[in-house]
């Protein structure tokens, strides 16, 4: 096996033709030692912890791999497949119960703060991005359209045109704040505030050495499309990133594009991790003699189900095979539950089959003959009880408890 590049297999130390288990296992033993928890404040520690972790999202994802060793990274990122969920690596290995880890990289790679000195992240931003159930079995591309800011290509972020520089600002003496003292009653309040003339940034600009395209902001505002991939089998609530694709500012890493699958509900079929759930009204004629019927699947199959055992009221049966795509394997699929409710015939429809039905359904226990000592009685058709006539009976005694352990009235009257 030829690969194009080497590097997301040099950094777990292993060879491209390792086996799942062994990157599994590589990563493993990487992600221990080099774990930020074990490591507070090593910046080498840190960054080998990213480098290895997006190896791993990468190897350990089939059709990831297969387009890394055909394209390499950059495939992989023209692809659409660039991004991972970090949270979703860390939860198979530590189970989110690593230090006060887990939430810190607020859905991938990107929300890795940096606390101690270099660049600062930027804020990322989580978009919802809407998919049928047809969407999640088959997968589907989607497009959308982003607007961010990104860095002045004219003045390269400095906000000014060439050669014209920016004069430190006279009012704050480049701060880009000033201290505000207020008299409030005895007290003196020492406050901060931004710098009015600079706002902020502590140095001005002339306004004909400013930039012409961003006008000084160092940034100007772009429009992207962005192709976020849904394989088949992605779960609800599950992310897709778009590292550094959130809005550039100098000085800091762009944060991050975050999509968030949200399933929208179907009129059949209920997803339960790799099954599907539907439900089925049958009559009782079906339940004891067998059922037949058709369904459509979500990828547009129609399925013939038949059934010819008894099937009980408000009991489920299955269909091997015809659940939910499974993620990267696409050729393997969950089973079909289904779920069954039987609807009794009415009296009249049955009144004139009673002596034919009581010959041949089983009578099950013999019943009880009718003599003196027995009360008669007959059952009349009813819906469940009612929620109030139970209440009613206990209430006043509830009132009582209320009043004697209410403990409010005394620290009341103990307070004034
Ligand atoms: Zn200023
Ligand atoms: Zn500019």
């Amino acid at each position: 096996m030829s690969v194009r590049e080497t590097g997301y297999y040099d950094s777990l130390g292993i060879k491209p033709t390792a086996s799942d288990e062994e990157i599994k296992k590589a990563y493993r033993k990487l992600a221990i030692k080099y774990h930020p928890d074990k490591n507070p404040g090593d910046k080498n520690a840190e960054e080998k912890f990213k480098e290895i972790t997006e190896a791993y999202a990468v190897l350990s994802d089939h059709q990831k791999r297969e387009m890394y060793d055909k394209y390499g990274k950059k495939g992989l990122e023209e692809g659409g497949m660039g991004g991972f969920d970090m949270n979703d690596i860390l939860s198979q290995f530590f189970g989110g119960g690593f230090g006060g880890f887990g939430g810190g990289f607020g859905g991938g790679f990107g929300g890795f703060e940096r606390k101690s000195s270099g660049p600062r992240k930027g804020k990322s931003i989580q978009v919802s991005l809407n998919c049928t159930l047809e969407d999640l079995y088959n997968g589907k591309t989607f497009k959308r359209k982003i607007t961010h800011d990104i860095i002045c290509k004219a003045c390269s972020g400095n906000g000014t045109k060439s050669g014209a520089k920016a004069q430190t600002c006279n009012t704050c003496k480049g701060n880009g704040f000033r201290v505000v003292r207020v008299q409030q009653g005895f007290c003196i309040m020492q406050s901060q505030e931004v710098c009015p003339k600079c706002k902020g940034k502590g140095v001005v600009v002339n306004e004909k050495d400013l930039c012409k395209m961003c006008h000084g902001d160092k940034v100007v505002s772009e429009e992207k499309i962005l192709e976020v991939i849904v394989q088949p089998g992605t779960k609800d609530k599950e992310t897709i990133v778009f590292p550094g694709e959130s809005d550039q500012a100098p000085g800091i890493i762009a944060g991050d594009v975050i999509f968030v699958i949200q399933t929208k509900e179907h009129s059949i079929f209920e997803r339960k991790e790799n099954n599907l759930v539907m439900n089925k009204k049958i009559t009782l004629n079906e339940a004891l003699t067998g059922v037949v019927f058709t369904v459509k699947t979500l990828d547009g199959r129609e399925l013939f189900i038949e059934g010819k055992d008894v099937i009980q009221p408000k009991s489920y049966m299955k269909v091997i095979g015809e659940g939910f795509t499974i993620k990267h394997h696409p050729e393997e699929r969950g089973d079909l539950y289904i779920y069954f409710e039987v609807k009794f015939p009415t009296t009249t429809e049955i009144k004139n089959s009673l002596n034919a039905l009581k010959k041949v359904l089983p009578s099950g226990s013999t019943p009880p003959m009718k003599d003196d000592k027995h009360t008669i009685c007959t059952l009349i058709p009813s819906s469940a009880p009612s929620e109030s006539s139970k209440n009613s009976y206990r209430q006043p005694h509830m009132d009582v408890e209320d009043d004697e352990e209410d403990p409010r009235g005394g620290v009341q009257c103990a307070a004034q």
